[in-house]
């Protein structure tokens, strides 16, 4: 892909996307979301298809500034746990790998892991017999990663770096990759052209239907990352187009930190004998509406904590400059005027700014008396003991979210 920047402004063109399934141009608006500091983007439309039903982020930047994106800022070397998953993660490629095994697939198949990260998933499968293990990945230091945790080599690139060079496999595995990407339908044809004649595909995204069901910060689904939002129809519906029908399919609810939880469809699809028809998708949109009303009455109570902390002009200190931090801003839930500083303790925000304020690592806070806000659902307990019982810091701490632990 060209990348086609003008000289002065670095920032990539926003343009309408078409239908990523079936290519139509006709769509419906469900939510405009914004984000302040963002590196990658200031927001989206959550539209639908008007044609297959299909939900996804419109007005976004081209898929060059998410491969930037992945390969610099990539989150899932998790390097604070030395590029070891979580238990949870663990649990969830447990499962997943459980579903592969049921549905017949052989351990002597040749697999390929896209978007593998550090190579856990691949590591499950080592553990049921699988012995032909290959991973991809944008981000250097997952490579390096696999290579020492679990001799597992991962070849550094993105989906749409596949070619003949990479081979053919019997078994490729997309596990939470559709959902950020913007080429769905190249990547799509990238993997398939890579499958052994009898291949086939698993694909594992988060599932639109079950986000009822489901526990995290309001509007967390619409963060900066995601950009594609399926359903089971819609994930069959786009395989179908590549000529690829369903021969199983699964649903889990995937465990994350502190009690949130993301549902999670897989399937499985090999090329289909005849045309998949396509079905029209008639739940996607009305499920992300309901999310949108659920996110905003939980937002309620977010702007009254925020407000309460910030009363009479008082000036307070942010922890936390993700999606959450960013989607405040934005939305005016968060008064950039009423912040003195923001606190993050990733080493890649520290030093850079968010709506005009500096990003300071925690050790900053030492002396300062501003209250602190934790900006953070999933990490709201692990950054309050922090404060409390690491740092030891006498300052007022308010908690953004009331939650019940599970
Ligand atoms: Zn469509």
């Amino acid at each position: 892909m060209k990348l086609s920047y003008g000289q002065k402004d670095l920032r990539p063109s926003l343009k309408h996307r078409t239908c990523p399934i079936c290519g139509s141009p006709r769509r419906r608006l469900i939510y405009k979301q914004h984000f302040t500091g963002s590196t990658l983007l200031s927001g989206y439309h959550v539209v639908s298809c008007a044609n297959c039903g299909f939900a996804y982020a419109d007005m976004i930047p081209p898929q060059a500034a998410f491969d930037r994106y992945y390969r610099h800022f990539s989150k899932y070397e998790y390097r604070h746990h030395g590029g070891e998953v979580s238990a949870n993660d663990l649990r969830i490629f447990e499962r997943l790998a459980d579903f592969i095994c049921r549905s017949g697939i052989s351990p002597r198949s040749a697999t390929l892991d896209v978007g593998c990260a550090t190579g856990a998933f691949l590591h499950v499968l080592a553990s049921r017999g699988f012995k032909n293990l290959h991973g991809l990945d944008p981000s250097p230091d997952c490579a390096k990663t696999a290579a020492r945790l679990y001799k597992i080599r991962v070849v550094t690139g993105t989906v749409f770096d596949l070619d003949r060079r990479h081979g053919r496999y019997d078994l490729i595995m997309l596990t939470g990759v559709l959902e950020h990407l913007c080429d769905v339908r190249l990547a799509v044809q990238r993997i398939v052209d890579r499958l052994t004649p009898n291949g086939q595909l698993f694909l594992a995204v988060p599932d639109v239907m079950s986000l009822g069901s489901s526990r995290n910060a309001p509007f967390q689904q619409f963060s900066t990352e995601h950009i594609n939002f399926f359903t089971a129809t819609s994930l069959r519906n786009l395989m179908a187009v590549a000529g690829f029908e369903r021969i199983a399919q699964t649903r889990m609810m995937r465990q994350q930190g502190a009690g949130a939880t993301e549902p999670v469809v897989g399937g499985l699809y090999r090329r289909a004998a005849r045309m998949v028809k396509m079905r029209i998708d008639c739940q996607g949109h009305a499920a992300l509406q309901r999310y949108v009303a659920a996110s905003q009455d939980a937002d309620r109570r977010t702007r009254r904590v925020i407000a309460n902390a910030s009363r009479g002009g008082k000036q307070i200190i942010v922890w936390g400059v993700g999606s959450l931090t960013q989607r405040l801003l934005a939305a005016g839930l968060l008064k950039a005027s009423a912040v003195e500083a923001f606190v993050d303790s990733s080493v890649r925000m520290q030093g850079r700014r968010i709506a005009g304020r500096r990003i300071l690592p925690p050790a900053a806070l030492h002396g300062r008396s501003e209250p602190i806000l934790i900006s953070s659902w999933m990490f709201q307990e692990e950054i309050f003991q922090e404060i409390k019982q690491k740092m030891k810091l006498p300052n007022r701490v308010i908690k953004l979210f009331n939650r019940v632990y599970m």
